[in-house]
């Protein structure tokens, strides 16, 4: 039998095995349900959010392996990929804190992070509204047709997430004007 090596993560800058988390053994499998039931595995073009609670003020959920509590985005990274090679990060193609889905993470540098930022302007806190934000998911007509439909009392924020493929949150948010402000 070949030796197994737990995957290692970083605290404070040192290195250190990962109890639990050995995503080829026994323990994976009971550490992927729990992790996994906390994520909304959404279609695979789109961002499976984190649906458990989340410690402010980082907008990164954490999620708890033995003693340790890491990233959510990592976990998801490392039961689908394996370890995490020292000195990479996990990054978000999609720029969504809240996202698992391994198709939208991929390995970089805190360079790569600071390369990105600035390329997006994220560094300004320019807030960019409706469409034109480039994380949107819908268009204002998409967002208005929604608003008409949900005002008849015919439908619910859960037939309208399913319906146009985005998360209850975001359609609940939609109805209620808490976002699209602008689109009335
Ligand atoms: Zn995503």
């Amino acid at each position: 039998m070949p030796e197994r090596t737990l995957p290692s993560i970083h605290i404070n800058g040192t290195s250190r095995q990962m109890p639990l988390l050995d995503y080829r053994g026994q323990h994976s499998i009971s550490v992927a349900l729990r992790f996994w039931s906390k994520v909304d595995t959404a279609p695979i073009d789109m961002c499976w959010e984190w649906l458990a609670k989340i410690s402010k003020p980082s907008p990164y959920p954490r999620f708890k392996l033995g003693d340790y509590a890491t990233t959510a985005h990592r976990v998801a990274w490392i039961l689908s990929h394996g370890p995490i090679p020292e000195g990479l990060l996990v990054r978000h193609k999609c720029d969504n804190p809240r996202c698992c889905n391994p198709a939208h993470l991929e390995l970089g540098t805190s360079q790569d992070n600071v390369n990105d930022m600035m390329n997006r302007g994220r560094h300004t806190k320019v807030s960019l509204a409706g469409s034109t934000n480039p994380r949107a998911k819908l268009d204002e007509a998409t967002v208005k047709a929604i608003r008409a439909e949900y005002s008849t009392g015919t439908t619910s924020t859960i037939k309208l997430a399913k319906r146009y493929r985005v998360s209850q949150c975001l359609i609940s948010h939609i109805v209620n004007h808490r976002i699209w402000k602008h689109c009335l």
